[in-house]
């Protein structure tokens, strides 16, 4: 576990077990080793064929835990409730979530269902996220917020007022000043009265990638002057009751608490001023950015880790805001957070195949070249002799002088075979030479390529787009010493679609022969983003999906719901293709060919 740093970034809900296996904790550290549950039995249970009492489903498989996810949702809240309590804080903590980290239906039901004691919400960036945070809010607490931001037209913004008219909890979060006319109009044109608030643009600035967000460039959110401007405004429609609640956000993982106290303290201070001008202000939403420790070292040194927990960053928010309504006698607001990658990073796991592995030289000599006597007198005099130095030095024990004239005849040997007058067994024979000497001479790539069954541009594009590293582990066998290095290489044909990354600065990653049989991967923390941000590169579709709870049954665990991936058939249909006429098509052109159009069939998933 140590090699994989699993302690670090998987705790209290991932641990290696007695067989070696991954195995989770649904309940975090309180659960009882006999509510575990391994990973390798539910990959078991979702790949056996349905004759064998498994649910047919093919790798890779998404499974998702909503017993983490209740977890992770609890353990924010009483993060806060236990920093109110302990402040002697006069207000409370209600949270949402954004629904754009995963707008999986199942996450943001389990998110208002698990939320509903704590009055937790959601919060909407687009029309799309508006309806299903308002269908789904419909079956949470009433006071949860439903925060509506991101780019508002008419349409929105008369949807958003709909929701208020439903009861639902609903505050129009102004991004842009121009939006107050629209909402203005539009509320008074529906005759219903909106519950408002503004974006504030800090000029606390994070650095790290995600920090362009915020500071004084940043894309979103209003000015000190545009937000005196709305204040006025509305002051002059007598609306200024329906200012209610300043948002920012600062960027996503925030790297230290430092810099958290500095945005949420000059964010108070907008909040009182809000209030001092006559602003019925009652909550702070300090936005999202509460960060996940993706490589275990629970430092802010790099930008995969945050050197705070959960408590520490409610502690700091719940300070912060005191501080500054003391000092100007404002009333305690209730604080929304808006967390998105910390509440679900950890709800899911991709489990992948790693099927094949290159060994590090192809083949032996005598297999693919001709023999030597014959390869020596294939090559011109100048090869020939880097070949009768290279043995010389060898039989003198030069090394370096070795490495020296293996490169030089390689060099040699393929401008020769690009001239022509070499074959391609030779050139295969001298390659394998080169091999050879660079094994003895201990300076061969030990690294091995892995080729796993998975595209990374469908299940992991930050890794690729921003160079996002998740922990990348084998969920089995670790109770054996990994005896090789390897990268991942996937299944598109391209040459970006490789893990060669990982947590801990490696350019490899620990793991074992495959000797026959199964060898599976999990990609952990990869809840947040990574689903919706996915793409069809290749037309590979994405994974298989199985949520696992926790059950008091003989497994541990049940599987409460199973998905099959997309078929070749759903990838080509999103390309607009038609695969039904594919069929027909091709079988006219191939005529009565059944075995053909069996095949056709098999392949799209028909
Ligand atoms: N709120 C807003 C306005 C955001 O833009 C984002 C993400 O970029 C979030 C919340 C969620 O941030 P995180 O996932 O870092 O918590």
């Amino acid at each position: 576990a140590s090699l994989y740093r699993i302690d670090g970034w998987g705790a209290p809900y991932f641990c290696v077990n007695s067989d070696g296996d991954i195995a989770v904790r649904p309940h975090g550290a309180a659960t009882p080793a006999h509510q575990e549950i391994d990973l390798m039995k539910v990959v078991k249970k979702a790949t056996d064929p349905k004759s064998a009492g498994g649910l047919g489903l093919r790798l890779p498989l998404l499974v998702r835990l909503p017993d983490v996810l209740k977890h992770r949702l609890e353990s924010l809240h009483h993060a806060f409730d236990f920093a109110i309590r302990s402040n002697v804080y006069g207000s409370r903590y209600q949270g949402v979530y954004p629904v754009k980290c995963n707008q999986d239906r199942y996450i943001v039901e389990d998110v208002v269902e698990f939320g509903a004691p704590f009055r937790f919400g959601l919060e909407a960036g687009s029309k799309a996220e508006l309806l299903l945070a308002m269908s789904c809010l419909t079956r949470g607490s009433p006071d949860a917020f439903l925060i509506c931001n991101g780019y508002k037209d008419e349409e929105y913004i008369a949807l958003a007022l709909f929701a208020r008219s439903m009861d639902l909890n609903t505050v129009i979060v102004l991004e842009q000043e121009e939006e107050l006319n629209t909402v203005v109009d539009t509320s008074q044109r529906l005759g219903v009265r909106p519950v408002i608030g503004l974006r504030a643009k800090l000029r606390t600035k994070h650095s790290g990638h995600f920090g362009s967000t915020s500071g004084e460039k940043g894309k979103f959110g209003l000015t000190t002057a545009q937000i005196l401007s709305v204040a006025r405004k509305l002051q002059r429609l007598d609306m200024l009751d329906c200012l209610q609640l300043l948002h920012f956000h600062i960027g996503s993982q925030i790297p230290t608490t430092l810099l958290l106290s500095d945005g949420v303290g000059e964010a108070a201070q907008i909040y009182c001023e809000l209030a001092r001008l006559g602003a019925a202000m009652r909550v702070i939403d300090i936005g999202g950015g509460l960060g996940i420790d993706y490589d275990g070292s629970h430092s802010d040194a790099s930008d995969m880790s945050v050197g705070y927990g959960l408590d520490e960053y409610a502690g700091a928010v719940v300070r912060a805001v005191m501080c500054a309504c003391d000092r100007k006698l404002v009333r305690h607001p209730i604080i929304c957070s808006e967390s998105g990658r910390a509440l679900v990073s950890h709800q899911s796991v991709l489990i992948f195949e790693a099927v094949s592995s290159n060994a590090t030289r192809a083949a032996p000599l005598s297999s693919v070249g001709p023999n030597p006597a014959l390869f020596l007198d294939e090559l011109a005099d100048d090869a020939r002799s880097d070949y009768n130095n290279l043995m010389a030095a060898a039989y003198r024990s030069e090394y370096e002088t070795c490495a020296v004239y293996a490169n030089q005849l390689k060099q040699r040997c393929i401008d020769h075979f690009k001239d022509g007058v070499l074959g391609l067994e030779h050139l295969a024979a001298v390659d394998d030479l080169c091999d050879l000497v660079a094994e003895e001479l201990g300076v061969a790539d030990p690294v091995r390529t892995y080729q796993i069954n998975l595209s990374l541009f469908a299940s992991m594009p930050d890794f690729w787009a921003i160079g996002q590293l998740f922990p990348v582990v084998p969920i089995h066998h670790l109770d054996q010493q990994p005896g090789v290095k390897g990268i991942l290489s996937d299944l598109t044909c391209d040459s970006d679609g490789k893990v060669d990354r990982f947590i801990g600065g490696q350019s490899s990653l620990p793991l074992h022969e495959i000797k026959g049989g199964e060898y599976c991967l999990g990609m952990f923390l990869g809840g947040a983003y990574q689903e919706v941000l996915g793409g069809l590169h290749n037309l590979f579709g994405g994974p298989s999906v199985v949520r696992v709870a926790q059950s008091d049954g003989p497994h541990c665990f049940a599987v409460t719901l199973a998905v099959p991936g997309p078929s070749c058939a759903d990838a080509l249909r999103a390309m607009r293709h038609e695969p039904e006429a594919m069929i027909t098509a091709l079988g006219q052109r191939a005529g009565e060919c059944a075995a053909g159009d069996a095949s056709m069939m098999r392949c799209l998933g028909l």
